[in-house]
């Protein structure tokens, strides 16, 4: 059952044997897991709860339902946008279905570094296949490539650098081109279409709108969660709810569940917990093209260029480089200057490709809890980062002009306007400063890394806290560093991995 905390009689107190905070990717995992295993499980989410006929293909109506702070968190000097979900489905209600495996190379290196001795390279096999199955990931059909992706496949063979496709958990797409407010065709085989069910029919129930403040703990041992159901438009608090649970699962993202830890004051000798954000920090770069590119009309994000992601390599280059969704909102919202200027610009949107090049980010950044409800992010690429982002810019610019765009602008606070034979060479050292041109990254994770040694680290690599017996994590937050490919599938992975162990005991 699905319960709503703004219709429930508050102050309300509930009792259960596992509370899992938080039903994205890693939360509905865990609670699907635990349930099918006959434990009495139960599920808090901060959002509400939206049928796919309930989404409308409007960016003004869903942001507020499907984005935390309605699309528009920061980190607190505003120069990191982070997007990131609420909802029943969390972050995999909007997301744009890439599905990945971390490559061998970076979990040996985890290993190596951090023991992780309950994730053995055939344990990760054997998660991945499973995960894989069950999201129903493939390949996306050459058909639905739309024009902007076969740009991207163009610049990549005009210029002989590495591309290629991309894989997806989609059945039944229709190539609407609406994924990042939400699929109204349940086309995509995420939390909410495939976990939810499943862990609903195993006796799981959920309560939405109800936003957990803090662990509760004495003598070493979690014993439950407070929490507030709040109004979902006015954001007002409208009554307490506390949980008494025997396990808690944290699962509020890789942000959520960081600042929980920290607001609750559970012990990490460690001094990790918050303080080894990774996000994938992204810049981009837009081409003006002659012909009708309609970004906006297919299957999003389908073709990757991989020429300078060596992942393999401990010291190898980290910038991916996919083309970038456009909504008109969105879109307005990062084409620089104003009046005439930006409407111009905005006059040529049917004709604009949009390259982004994200990055597997070295920086450590921080979460910190803000008050009872919020959370602060402080995160700015160091300067070996800087240097990635500059290098993805100058392959996106080169990769646009390949594929033949009359003109490339980079979204700097006075735009950059290029032209075909232009030098583009300074672009590669160009300068990446805050306030001059804005970050974007939607993969929050490794907050609260795993690692086998307590003294080192917060959690062990079966999610299970070091510190604060009963307590698990399963989320974005465990990876030990940036991934540097898209996170569901590893998330995904991650829940079931840890559902397996909690119901173990
Ligand atoms: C625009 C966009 C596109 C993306 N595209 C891809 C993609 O193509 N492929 C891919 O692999 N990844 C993609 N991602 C990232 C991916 O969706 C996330 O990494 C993943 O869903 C994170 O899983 P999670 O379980 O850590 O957190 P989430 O899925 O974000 O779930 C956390 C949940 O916890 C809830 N919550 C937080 N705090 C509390 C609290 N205190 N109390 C109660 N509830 C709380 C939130 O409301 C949310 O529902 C994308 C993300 C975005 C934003
Ligand atoms: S492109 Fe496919 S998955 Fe995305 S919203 Fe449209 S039908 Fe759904």
């Amino acid at each position: 059952m699905i319960f709503d905390a703004t219709k429930a009689t508050l102050p309300l107190k509930l009792e259960t044997d596992l509370l899992v905070v938080g039903s994205g990717a890693g939360g509905l995992t865990v609670a699907m897991t635990a349930a099918e295993a006959g434990i009495r499980t139960l599920v808090l989410e901060g959002g509400g709860f939206l049928t796919p006929s309930e989404m409308t293909q409007r960016e003004e109506q869903m942001f507020p339902h499907l984005f935390q702070d309605s699309g528009s968190r920061t980190t607190v000097d505003r120069g990191v946008k982070l997007h990131q979900g609420r909802g029943v489905g969390g972050s995999t209600l909007h997301n744009l279905n890439l599905c990945k495996r971390i490559p061998s190379e970076i979990r040996a290196r985890w290993t190596q570094q951090r023991g992780l001795s309950s994730l053995p390279p055939e344990r990760w096999d054997a998660l991945y296949d499973e995960v894989e199955k069950l999201v129903r990931v493939s390949t996306v059909p050459r058909q639905l490539w739309n024009r902007h992706n076969r740009l991207l496949e163009d610049g990549c063979a005009k210029l002989g650098w590495k591309g290629g496709g991309l894989s997806h958990n989609r059945s039944g797409c229709l190539g609407s081109g609406f994924c990042e407010v939400g699929c109204s065709y349940n086309a995509k085989n995420n939390a909410l279409k495939v976990m939810l069910p499943r862990a609903i029919s195993a006796g799981a129930e959920v309560l939405t709108h109800c936003v957990a403040v803090r662990l509760l703990h004495e003598g070493g041992a979690v014993r439950g969660i407070t929490a507030v159901a709040i109004d979902p438009v006015t954001r007002r608090v409208l009554g307490e709810v506390t949980v008494t649970a025997k396990r808690v699962c944290l699962s509020a993202s890789a942000t959520g569940t960081a600042a929980l830890l920290l607001r609750s004051g559970v012990p990490d000798p460690s001094g990790e917990t918050g303080q080894t954000l990774r996000v994938h920090p992204a810049v981009i770069a837009a081409g003006d093209f002659d012909e009708d590119v309609r970004a906006w009309e297919g299957v999003p994000q389908t073709y990757e260029c991989t020429e300078f992601l060596q992942l393999d390599q401990e010291h190898g280059h980290r910038a991916w480089v996919l083309p970038a969704f456009a909504h008109p909102v969105g879109t307005a919202t990062m084409v620089p200057g104003h009046g005439a200027t930006h409407r111009a610009l905005m006059e040529r949107y049917p004709h604009l490709a949009v390259f982004t090049a994200m990055i597997h980010d070295l920086t450590p950044g921080e979460v910190r809890p803000d008050g009872d409800l919020g959370l602060s992010l402080r995160y700015w690429p160091d300067a070996a980062d800087r240097a990635e982002l500059s290098l993805g810019l100058w392959a996106s610019a080169k990769l646009l002009f390949a594929a033949g765009a009359r003109r490339v602008l980079v979204p700097t606070r006075s735009p950059k306007v290029l032209l075909p034979g232009d030098d583009l060479e300074w672009l590669k050292t160009m300068p990446i400063e805050k306030g001059e041109i804005d970050l974007v990254a939607v993969h929050p994770m490794s907050s609260v890394p795993m690692g086998d040694d307590p003294k080192r680290s917060p959690v062990g690599s079966d999610g299970r806290h070091h510190h604060l017996q009963n307590l698990w994590i399963a989320d974005g937050s465990l990876f030990p560093t940036s991934i540097g490919i898209p996170p569901q599938l590893s998330i995904y992975a991650m829940g079931l991995h840890v559902g397996q162990h909690l119901a173990r005991g």
